[in-house]
């Protein structure tokens, strides 16, 4: 076995014990191979040992890699800060989006989805803990900006994703993915489906499959350090 196949091995051992610890189907659970910075060899080594979806942040570095895995049947999820001039090609070459960060992303992704292929799936991103450094709405915004994008035709929002500041003590973690959780149950009760939950990765995606993650963002602990 290649180490990519041994590490993913791993990783879906603890996504199963976790999710049967917390009465959860590991099947509702994706295992998204975060492949930003890996070449394409990392990702057909990947998709061989069984990985369907892959999540890019850059997209420059997205659209070559696709270029050279044009054959290669795949899902590919769309992770990084996203500027309005990257939008048309986003909402072109891509089936999920996670870092909807603002309502004229979010328009902008819904015009540009071409109309012959289904709904762009998006996710709002969540600054969960404030940081200036990282993008995403402020928790109160969301209801708002839900009632916004929800009108929205071309994109479906799946539900909400954040990237806590890393925290080493275990039950922080699931505090913070928790609260992530809460938020989404606020929306869903005022009607609105969201089926997504995308959290978790390398360093405390454990902690997300007991609070209800339904996306994984898995780079270092699959494929190695990100050169
Ligand atoms: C890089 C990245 C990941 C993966 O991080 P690892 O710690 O390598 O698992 C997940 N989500 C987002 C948004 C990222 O940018």
């Amino acid at each position: 076995m290649t180490a990519i196949a041994d590490n993913i091995e791993r990783i879906r051992t603890t996504i199963d014990e976790a999710a049967r610890e917390a009465g959860r189907d590991p099947a509702a659970i994706t295992l998204v191979a975060v492949s930003k910075k890996q070449p394409a060899a990392a990702i057909r080594a990947a998709h061989a040992a069984g990985l369907r979806d892959f999540g890019e942040s850059y997209l420059q570095e997205a659209l070559a890699k696709r270029e050279a895995l044009a054959a290669l049947d795949a899902r590919w999820h769309f992770i990084g800060p996203i500027q309005s001039n990257k939008t048309r090609a986003i909402a072109e070459r891509f089936d999920w989006v996670h870092s909807v960060d603002r309502f004229k992303i979010a328009r902008r992704l819904a015009e540009q989805r071409p109309g012959h292929r289904p709904a762009l799936s998006v996710c709002l991103q969540v600054n969960l803990d404030g940081e200036a450094s990282k993008s995403g709405l402020a928790p109160e915004e969301l209801p708002g900006a839900m009632e916004r994008v929800a009108g929205l035709e071309g994109i479906r929002v799946r539900g909400l994703m954040a990237i806590p500041r890393p925290r080493r003590d275990f039950a922080a973690q699931r505090t913070a993915f928790a609260r992530l959780r809460g938020l989404q149950e606020d929306l869903v009760a005022r009607g609105h489906a969201l089926d997504a939950l995308s959290m978790g990765m390398s360093g405390d995606y454990r902690a997300a499959v007991l609070e209800g993650a339904t996306h994984l963002r898995i780079g270092s602990a699959l494929f190695g350090a990100r050169k």
